[in-house]
Order: structure tokens, then sequence, then C-alpha cells
């Protein structure tokens, strides 16, 4: 594909997040809605996100060779989201443009930074396999690919299976449904074999282990522990919000603790996670530096409204708090 050969040129990409780019609707309220409820608003605006997209972004600010491949619409909302990815320095060059409109998120955000959130993915299950693994095979080893629940998983099956070895496969199973029978599913299993390290909250750690939960941290140890052994997988780091972030390693664990934030707005603190943690590894860190690095760019993060205006870029992250 033309793509390829002008890329060829181009300095190697360390980050490739494949996925889905969403633009987001939000609307404010002092608290959020129970089932069935009508709650005034006090405002509404949009913003530019999307998992895969928002990894790419992170990773960009704090220096990655980041690349996004995830299909946009041709309305206006794909233009724009080509161009707000570009401006950050990540390439777009084989994203298609597809009939279905972008795909969009809508969220509800209360005055504590809690929300609910509904996507639609439009454009975004236009992505074919084909163009997500003649993306991924063009990493050499050392580069990151980057991958979650917003894109058919048999899509991202294929990115993981062309990545040759060296390349790390983070694998970040969010939406965590099509990864919850990976038995009956063959590309989720086979995602899940091929991923060095899976990435994921506390609710989707106790979703895929099949269980409801002890809330205690030593209890979602174990669960991360359980998880790391049913997937076969060598790490599972485990966020868990204001407390940081659980490695869990064949005979090894260990927590990195968040910085002490005042929190604005939590939307996209996972995905910038997994973007600066891509960037880490990417840049040779050890994975324990990678993951203090990306609970800093979190924290960071959560102090900001929306996803992508609030990643941090690196000269930032030196005037962060500790
Ligand atoms: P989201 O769905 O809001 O994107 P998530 O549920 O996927 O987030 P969390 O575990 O809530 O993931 O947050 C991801 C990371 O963001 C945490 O591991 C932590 O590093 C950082 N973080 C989240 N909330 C806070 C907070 N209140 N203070 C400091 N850091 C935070």
């Amino acid at each position: 594909m033309h793509w390829e050969s002008r890329h060829e040129r181009a300095p190697a990409v360390t980050v490739l997040a494949v996925g889905a780019y969403t633009v987001d609707f939000y609307i404010f309220g002092d608290r959020l809605p129970s089932v069935g409820e009508t709650v005034a608003a006090t405002g509404t605006a949009s913003a530019h996100g999307g998992k895969a997209a928002n990894v790419a972004v992170a990773a960009a600010r704090l220096g990655g060779r980041a690349r996004f491949i995830g299909a946009v619409g041709g309305d206006q909302e794909g233009a724009e989201a080509l161009a707000t990815l570009t401006r950050d320095g990540v390439d777009v060059s084989a994203c298609p443009r597809t009939d279905p409109p972008t795909a969009r998120s809508f969220i509800c955000l209360d005055s504590r930074g809690q929300q609910y959130i509904m996507t639609w993915a439009g454009a975004a299950d236009g992505l074919t396999a084909d163009v997500a693994a003649a993306g991924a095979a063009l990493l050499r080893p050392g580069a990151v690919l980057v991958l979650q629940g917003e894109i058919p998983v048999a899509v991202s099956a294929a990115a993981a299976a062309a990545a040759v070895p060296g390349v790390t496969v983070v694998l970040n199973p969010s939406p965590v449904e099509p990864f919850t029978q990976p038995r009956s599913d063959p590309d989720a299993a086979r995602l899940l074999a091929r991923a060095d390290l899976v990435v994921l909250n506390a609710a989707e750690c106790r979703r895929l282990i099949g269980e409801r939960a002890g809330s205690t941290p030593s209890g979602l140890s174990a669960e991360a522990a359980q998880l790391r052994r049913q997937i076969r997988t060598a790490t599972v780091v485990v966020t868990v919000g204001a407390q940081g972030a659980l490695v869990i390693r064949e005979g090894s664990e260990m927590h990195v603790p968040a910085p002490e934030v005042k929190v604005v707005d939590t939307t996209g603190a996972g995905d910038g996670f997994v973007g600066a943690l891509a960037a880490g590894i990417a840049a040779g860190m050890p994975l324990a530096e990678a993951v203090l690095l990306a609970c800093r760019a979190a924290a960071v993060s959560v102090t900001r409204q929306f996803c992508i205006p609030s990643y941090p870029r690196a000269s930032e992250l030196s005037h962060a708090p500790l």
C-alpha cells in the first residue's frame, strides 16, 4: 500500500495504537441521574476521544513516535479527528475513512468527577483485519502495540498476530465484554495469549476472572494473580484509581502508589495511563519505571477536564506532585 512505502523513510513508529476514534459529547450536572430519573444539567461540551486515539496522543506527548490506526467517518468529525491527532504528531496516514459517521460517546459527568458513558462504534467498526495487521507488521522489535476492546476482537487479534517477536503487545481489555468468554471465542483467546502485558482496572479484572470481588487490596492482588494464570499472560497491571496500580508477574507483586491530586475529571485516566506506559516501555524503561511514569501522567490527567486535552507533556511531569 502506498502509505507503507512513505513510512519506510519516516522515523520508525515506537507506539502503535489500533482501535477507535470517537467524538465525546459531555453533559455536566451536580449529580448523576439514577435509572429512569431526569436531572437538570449545568452545561454541555464536546471533545475528541476513543481509547486508541487517547493512547496515541498520551504516548506522543511523552515522546513516543506514535501512530493511530482506526477508521473514521467521511464526515466533518472524521476530518477533525485526523487533524487533532496530527497536531500532536500522531501519524494517521493509515486511517481509513468510511461511510458510517465517526464513532461517538455520550458522557454524563457529575461535580465529583463520576461518570456514566455510552459509546456507539459507527465508523470504528469499519477497520479491517488486513489494514490493522499491515500496520502492526511494520513495527520493529522494541516497539509497543496497544489494543483494546472498542473494535471487533478479530481485528485486534489480527494486529497482534502480525507483530513480530520483540514487539511488546499491550492489551487493555476495555470494554471487557468481548474478552469474557475466551473459551468460546478463538480470536479473544489468541489475543489474550499473545499479549505480553494486560492492563485493566479492578472491575474489569474481576469480570474477567468471573468473580464478584473482595474489595480489599490483598483480595485484588490475589484476583490479579489468578487472572494472570488464567489468561497465561506474563504481566498483569491493575489500575486502582487514586491508589495507583498493582503489577503482578510470575512470583512478584508490586504496588505503585498514585500521587495525591485534586480530581477534576477522571474520564480517560486509564487510557492516559496505558499511553504513558507504552511510551515508557518503548523508550526502554524497566516495567516498574514505566508504571511509575504512567501513574504520574495519569495523575496529572485527572486534574484536568476531558481526555485528549488532559494528557501531559514530559516537561509538565517534572513539575507534577510525586
Ligand atoms: P477511566 O475509565 O476513568 O479512564 P479506569 O477505571 O480505566 O479509568 P483507574 O484505575 O480509575 O482506571 O485510573 C487509571 C489510573 O489513573 C490509575 O492507575 C492512577 O494512576 C490514575 N488515577 C485515577 N484516579 C486518580 C486519582 N484520583 N488520583 C491520582 N491518580 C489517579
